[in-house]
């Protein structure tokens, strides 16, 4: 494993993951009853931007960097208030040295009857997560395989969760692995609402993922993707994508306004571009 998420914290992929996490959690408050976050690739839950790791690639810079001015648009400002709002707690006096990873985040939206199962596989990771959370009842962190826990963790008791599916993809297969843990996940827990995230770069089998995600018969699909750049210079990372299974029906419309957003505010070229679409479900009362 040698992944380690504090060299991209903060960046333009995680902001359209966090975005939507913090838009998922609030949808979620809309009823009174408790649900829980699993979380099955936590990381540390917290990352000190200005740490010699963070440094080195520098790239939360072109990520939460570019959002933290208060020239937002009036219509983006309340979609993306539960997550910057996150982030200035932590930073109270001014722009951005700690930033939340999504357990954090989750966490810092609860509400008191509010549960997050964390999996973390990385041994030194599993410790600083599990530190951050020490003494706290409302979270649970967990060293296990995050791809287990999509067997063994649901459905939660709550009976009403956000399943986090987050893979370093750092190994041949991610994709593939993606699609059966949610296939194996919604087997056991159709209600839960499902998001998962998966890199946008050169040669990376979008269309066959879209389509096994598809061939899962699962009614209710939502993908939304943002690429920051061109793939044609780099084998690097240029966008992400999100699937979210079961959304809130007010995600599509939110995500129509925050997706031309953030293209803009994170394009690193003049090929940015930014989609979002029913995977399976609601085209069919579009057309
Ligand atoms: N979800 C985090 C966030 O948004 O702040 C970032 C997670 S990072 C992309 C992926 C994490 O998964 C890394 O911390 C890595 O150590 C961990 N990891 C890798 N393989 C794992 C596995 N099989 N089960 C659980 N965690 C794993």
């Amino acid at each position: 494993m040698n992944y380690r998420h504090i060299y991209h914290a903060g960046n333009f992929a995680d902001v359209l993951k966090h975005a939507v996490l913090a838009r998922l959690v609030t949808y979620m408050q809309g009823k009174d009853k408790a649900f829980r976050v699993l979380d099955t690739h936590a990381g540390i839950g917290l990352y000190d931007l200005s740490s010699e790791e963070a440094q080195k690639t520098g790239e939360w810079h072109e990520g939460i960097g570019r959002l933290l001015g208060d020239d937002l648009p009036a219509d983006i400002v309340p979609l993306l208030a539960p997550y910057l709002d996150a982030v200035k707690a932590l930073n109270p006096d001014g722009g951005v040295r700690l930033y939340p990873g999504s357990p954090k985040l989750a966490r810092m939206l609860f509400r008191s009857q509010d549960r997050l199962s964390a999996m973390e596989l990385h041994p030194d990771d599993y410790e600083t997560l599990h530190r951050l959370f020490d003494g706290d009842f409302q979270s649970r962190v967990t060293h296990l395989d995050g791809w287990l826990s999509l067997g063994a963790h649901v459905p939660p008791k709550e009976k009403r969760g956000i399943i986090l599916v987050d893979p370093p993809f750092e190994k041949e297969g991610e994709y593939e692995r993606l699609v059966d843990g949610l296939a194996r996940a919604y087997r056991k827990f159709p209600g839960g609402v499902y998001c998962l995230w998966y890199p946008l770069k050169k040669g990376a089998p979008i269309a066959e993922f879209h389509k096994a995600l598809k061939d899962l018969g699962i009614p209710k699909m939502l993908c939304a993707e943002l690429s920051v750049r061109s793939d044609r210079e780099t084998t690097g990372l240029t966008g992400s994508g999100l699937i979210v299974v079961n959304p809130p029906f007010t995600l599509k419309d939110e995500l129509g306004l925050l997706l031309p957003f953030l293209k803009e505010r994170l394009r690193q070229d003049r090929f940015a571009s930014a989609r979002s679409f029913w995977i399976a479900g609601e085209q069919q009362l579009a057309s």
